[in-house]
């Protein structure tokens, strides 16, 4: 891929104003997922145009194939407009689901009978029973359980179960439709997080080269390390995302904290987890997720039903306004579309809106604070030059911005994970790198290849990169932080003032 130059790099989705004042970019991250609403070339390039940093491809829905083309897509729009734009890849699991109805939907009516049977032929379902794929579901539920159908609109209770079939009472009924998701009320349908489609899709991932690949129901950290393994068993390195979406892992801190760390980022997939626990107990939940991951040093991606009201409206709703804006004050890395942007009739107007949200939260002092981890101790020297950068650039009234040269990324996402109304330049030569760095809060990813120029030019060529892009003016200082072998991973040992003249 041809290096971008930094003067392109003027459509981060964030407002601006022109003349001597430097730009002011969005640093929470917008994730945007690709469906029949935005799959082709022109909205794509729009969307990136309009704000998108991460593109999400579903594979619940589409072919490899499919996916494989879009992919192509949004990596030519990405070159034409001169941004590190990040692919996710982002993997069914083990949803569970019923199979079809004869009529293709039926009427459930509270009080009636309703029968869940894994011998049901897939498309013979009716206003009675239907089938089930999932064989083990009988196994799993116990009489009184509530089932919830999808998203939680239907509620049925258990009230007897035999080898192959789960009876049940409509609790609230409703129109139901083929192949909706079921969910247990409290969570523990523990199917593998890696099916056979998942495998399958694993496999065919090189055709795409996805900057970050998402584990749906994740339960243990085994998922993500085996997700991990067979990746790189396909030749690929991407960050791999645990989709926080089963009660049980909430419940438990210690497990939680286990899944974090064994990945590079989460998703607050608050669309499942949301049925499971209940959105009464989904904020709290959400703060803490965002808080939690945060600290371990790993990504966090806010999803689903933000600004819903979008699919067929062109204006967004109060409560999703501060709905985007409570996720950017917790501290969220970015926040994603699903419907909005995959079928909505409005995928453009639901990025911008969005990104006028996230930029009004910014402007907040919570979005802007940080507590410096006191009273922690730091652990590598990388870890210490990046928080003392922050530090240095948070307190020293000069400071416009923190210039990370890096190879893998590291320095600048630990940076990020300290609040600040400074942006962070994460400086590299890796494509990769950049492109993962777009989901980084407050990070603006800039291709700049430290290796082509002698070390002691390094330093002035980077402030003449950042004044030429419009992202300083002289007169400011810039903290810079590099490693003295320059191109080489985890080696950065210095940082320094330096005065933009
Ligand atoms: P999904 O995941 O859209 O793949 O279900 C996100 C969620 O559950 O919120
Ligand atoms: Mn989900």
């Amino acid at each position: 891929m041809t290096p971008r130059n930094a003067n392109n790099m003027n459509t981060l989705g964030g407002k601006q104003t022109v003349g001597n004042t430097p730009k002011v970019n969005r640093r929470t991250k917008i994730v945007a997922t690709v469906g029949p609403g935005s799959d082709s070339e022109d909205v794509l390039g729009r969307l990136i145009h309009a704000g998108v940093d991460v593109f999400r491809l579903n594979f619940s829905h589409g072919s490899a194939e499919g996916h494989a083309r879009v992919a192509h897509r949004i990596r030519r729009q990405a070159g034409h407009a001169g941004r590190y734009v990040g692919i996710l890849a982002d993997l069914q699991g083990p949803k569970i689901r019923i199979s079809g109805f004869r009529e293709g939907s039926v009427s459930l009516i509270a009080g009636d009978p309703f029968c869940l049977d894994v011998n049901i032929d897939p498309n013979e379902g009716d206003n009675r029973r239907v089938g089930i794929e999932y064989t083990a579901l009988p196994r799993q539920v116990a009489i009184d359980d509530v089932l919830l159908l999808d998203d939680g609109k239907l509620r049925l209770r258990v009230d007897d179960v035999s080898a192959s079939a789960v009876e049940c009472t409509v609790i609230i009924g409703g129109k139901l439709s083929s192949r909706k998701g079921v969910n247990k009320l409290g969570g523990g349908l523990a199917a593998p997080a890696l099916t056979e489609k998942d495998l399958a899709d694993i496999a065919h991932m090189a055709t795409i080269e996805p900057d970050f690949v998402a584990v749906s129901f994740v339960s243990n950290r085994g998922d993500i390390d085996q997700a991990r393994q067979l990746l790189a068993d396909v030749g690929l390195k991407p960050s791999i995302i645990a989709k926080i979406e089963r009660a049980e892992v909430v419940a438990d801190f210690e497990l939680l904290d286990t899944i974090i760390t064994a990945s590079d980022g989460i998703m607050v997939a608050r669309g499942d987890l949301g049925v499971e626990v209940g959105d009464a107990q989904l904020i709290g939940i959400q703060k803490d997720l965002i808080s939690r991951t945060r600290k371990l040093d790993r990504l966090v991606i806010t999803a689903t039903q933000m600004m819903e009201s979008m699919i067929t409206n062109s204006m967004p709703t109060r409560a999703e306004v501060f709905d985007v804006a409570n996720a950017v004050l917790d501290g969220t890395d970015a926040v994603m579309l699903s419907a909005e942007t995959a079928v909505g009739s409005f995928p453009i107007e639901v990025v911008a809106a969005m990104a006028d949200a996230a930029l009004g939260a910014e402007c907040h002092p919570v979005a802007r604070t940080s507590r410096y981890r006191l009273h922690r101790e730091f652990t590598t020297p990388q870890e210490a030059i990046a928080l003392s950068a922050m530090y240095g650039a948070n307190h020293f009234a000069g400071v416009r911005g923190i210039a990370a040269l890096t190879e893998a990324g590291t320095t600048p996402t630990m940076m990020s994970r300290l609040s600040s109304g400074l942006p962070i330049f994460g400086l590299s030569r890796q494509d990769k790198t950049l492109q993962t760095l777009a989901l980084c809060r407050g990070v603006i990813p800039l291709y700049f290849d430290a290796t082509a120029f002698a070390p002691e030019d390094v330093e002035a060529r980077v402030l003449e990169f950042l004044l030429d892009g419009g992202y300083l003016r002289r007169g400011d200082f810039i903290i810079m932080t590099k490693g003295s072998t320059v191109g080489q991973t985890g080696m950065t040992d210095s940082m320094k003032i330096l005065l933009v003249s």
